[in-house]
This record gives C-alpha cells, structure tokens and sequence, in this order.
C-alpha cells in the first residue's frame, strides 16, 4: 500500500488499524455501496486529526549584491559539477567493475577533491555533501521504482539551467536582520513574514534569476475548533469547483487575460528561430517571466481558498483524481490537471495542519448518479440535473459534489464500524 506524502510522512503514531484492514466486506451483507468501493486508497487517506508535527517551508526573496550573485552563481555552477562528476563515477563504477558506489564512497573522497581544486574547497563541506545525498537519492528513487516494476527514469545529467539550487542541511547559515550564509556573505532578506517553528534546513534558489531563501520548519499543528459538519467538493471545468451546498468557487477573473499573455509570449518564442541569438534569450526570458506570474497568482487564489474551506468545514470529501484519467483524452489540459491536483493537496495539509478530517473517495460515476442512488446517465454536454426518481433538479456539478458528500459519508460510516468490529 502506497502511502501518500503527508501520511507518511505525519506521525509514527498513525493508528495502525486504518492501515491494515485493506478490504471491506459487509458483515451484514447488504451490499450497501461502500461496501462495492475497494477502500485501499480512500481509508488510507482519512486524516485522523491527531496532532503531529509537521514540514512547513518559508519562502523569502533575497537581495544580494552584484558580488554576492556571483558567489552564488559559482557555488551553483560548482554544485552541478560535482553533481554530475558524481553521477558519471557511479555510472562508469557499475559498467566497468560492477560497483555500487554509495553516498559514503563518494563523500569520503570529498577531501581529496578539495586539496586539488580550490574552487571546490571554497565552498561550505555540509552544502557539497548535500549534493551528493542528492544524487544518492535519485538512485535510490530510481531502484525503488525498478523494483516495483515500474519504468524510470535514470537519473540524469543536469544542465546550466536545470541546477538550480543548493541546500544548507543544518548549519552554515543565520538568520539576523540580514541572512548571514557560510562562504557567501551576509545576503539582504525580505521576512515578509514571520518564520515559525524549529528550522531544520536551508536552501537557496534560484528561479528567473532571482534569488530566494527557503526555511524548512518543523511547525506545530493548529488545531481549529472542532464543527460537526462537512461538504462534498467537485472540481471542474466550467466553475474551478463546487461544494456540496451548492456554493460555486468561479475560475478567477485573470485566468483569460493571462492565456492571452502566454499566448503572445509563446509566439514571441516561436517566431526567433535563432537559438544562439541575444533576443531569442529575451523573448524566453519574458516567457519564464509570465508562466511565473500565472503560478503566484494561482497559488495566491488556491491558498485563499482551501483555506476558506478548512475554515467552514469539520470532514471534506473530495474526488481521488490518480484514478478519473483525465491525463488522457480531449480534456487533457494540463492546466486544469495541474491546478486541481495542487489545489486539493493544499486541502490536505492545511486540513491535517488544523485537526480537521480529509477524504479521497472513488470518483467513478459521482456524475452519472444522482445523490439518492437511481442512475443518472449524462453525456459531458449535459450540464443540468434532472432525476426521475427523486426530482432533484440542480446542475451537474452541484449534483456531483452531493454525491461526493454521500459516498465520502458511507464509508465514513463504515469505518467507524470497523473500528468498532476490531475492537
Ligand atoms: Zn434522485
């Protein structure tokens, strides 16, 4: 069973017996609905509301001089060559002699290393082993999912524009009115807020250009008072979403706007066919420049949101988007895909940050049924209600989220028994 990030990585006290009943089977044999639905994913996933301490990252913009830039720059550029120095030992090691190098083979030649190459030594010993755990990592990503049978990636080498940070893993850094960083210099630092929590590690980085210090904390949770409701969410393409009481969260006012604008920069791109040329790097840069402002300000909007959300409800329901394949077919854009994916793992943790109660549930069919269980057949150009049985008449989405809120209530009422049943 596949864990999700925020489960795994939550607490060690995660109650063990949402984990080790995988199937339900109804004992009173009714053949309710919860009960047709395999809970292997939706029963891992029920936030269970225990404090835990969790990751939080601080995201600050940096201000440093045309010195430090460069420092910066020549630590980065030091970094991927270490990196990918790193990555072809541990490729030619095994096609030679067959050797597993790991991270303590290549750490220990660090020393070596340094007595030859001063640039190397010029920088913090805790930054350059951070690139090696680094590429430990992806070997061992790429062994796991080898081993799963699943068909990776070899980790690759990096390019000019690909490597773009490194990482402080417990000292070498301090926070005062200005950032003071090991081999760099004190960098001017915007805390636009506060930081909370213990910091464990920093890294800097680079995007656009621009230069940014990010905190990883460990944070206290905030438990939110607890309420005795909950809501059914359905993302969609007509509205961003709807909740299960009807309430619509419309797609915000600048999404069209900003299509146009990365239209414009696409062509921009498109038309400079010279890939050495001085204005073909412009017109990219400005390209960057927009696709970087679509995502502050979707990430703004989804921050306001999902925390409204968390705010008014006790339990939210949503769809487990891995299993509806929109990756596939005529709706696949990947905008859409992208944002409503970021949007409900932003649910989530702020859900599992505030004691409150988050819910996958199997979305097929949230459409194609009305909410009091008769069959509803709609075609994606239907997009009114109407059912025979009941008379509801509501939109498709409204109806889909109702759905949403049912099934996610049915197999909380199932798990509850369970419990009840182990117990
Ligand atoms: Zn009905």
């Amino acid at each position: 069973m596949v864990r999700s990030r925020w489960t795994a990585s939550a607490s060690k006290i995660f109650p063990r017996y949402f984990a080790t009943k995988t199937k339900w089977t109804c004992s009173w044999n009714t053949q309710c609905l919860p009960c047709r639905i395999s809970l292997d994913n939706s029963i891992d996933q029920v936030c269970t509301g225990f404090a835990a301490m969790s990751r939080k990252t601080f995201k600050y913009r940096l201000y440093p001089t045309r010195q430090q830039r460069e420092r910066l720059q020549t630590t980065l550029d030091v970094c991927r060559e270490l990196y990918n120095a790193s990555l072809q030992e541990r490729r030619e090691g095994y096609k030679n002699c067959r050797a597993m190098l790991n991270y303590y083979t290549q750490a220990n030649q660090l020393p070596a290393i340094k007595v030859l190459r001063p640039d190397v030594a010029a920088l913090h010993s805790q930054v350059l082993q951070d690139v090696l755990k680094r590429i430990d990592k992806a070997f061992q990503a790429f062994f796991r999912r080898v081993q799963q049978g699943q068909k990776p990636g070899f980790p690759r080498f990096q390019g000019r524009h690909r490597y773009d940070s490194f990482t402080y893993p417990q000292t070498g850094f301090d926070l005062g009115p200005q950032l003071q960083l090991s081999k760099i210099g004190n960098v001017k630092i915007k805390l636009h807020r506060q930081l909370l929590g213990e910091v464990k590690t920093l890294t800097i980085k680079r995007e656009n250009g621009n230069w940014y210090a990010c905190f990883s904390c460990v944070v206290e949770p905030e438990p939110l008072p607890v309420l005795d409701n909950s809501t059914g969410i359905d993302v969609g393409l007509e509205t961003f979403a709807t909740l299960s009481n009807g309430k619509k969260i419309p797609n915000p006012r600048w999404y069209r706007a900003e299509q146009k604008r990365l239209r414009r920069a696409q062509r921009k791109v498109a038309r400079r066919t010279n890939k050495q040329s001085n204005r073909r790097r412009k017109a990219v840069a400005i390209l960057a420049q927009v696709h970087r402002d679509i995502f502050n300000q979707r990430n703004d909007f989804q921050h306001k949101e999902s925390l409204k959300i968390i705010q008014q409800y006790q339990t939210i329901f949503v769809e487990d988007l891995r299993s509806k394949g929109l990756s596939r077919g005529i709706l696949a854009k990947s905008v859409h895909d992208a944002s409503w994916a970021s949007f409900l793992d932003k649910i989530s943790y702020k859900a599992e940050n505030a004691g409150r109660k988050f819910i996958k549930v199997d979305p097929r069919g949230t459409s194609q049924r009305c909410p009091c269980g008769a069959a509803n057949r709609k075609k994606l150009s239907d997009r009114e209600h109407v059912c025979a049985a009941c008379g509801l008449v509501t939109s498709r989405d409204h109806a889909a989220a109702l759905e949403i809120q049912r099934l996610g209530r049915s197999l909380q009422a199932s798990t509850i028994l369970e419990i009840e049943c182990v117990a």
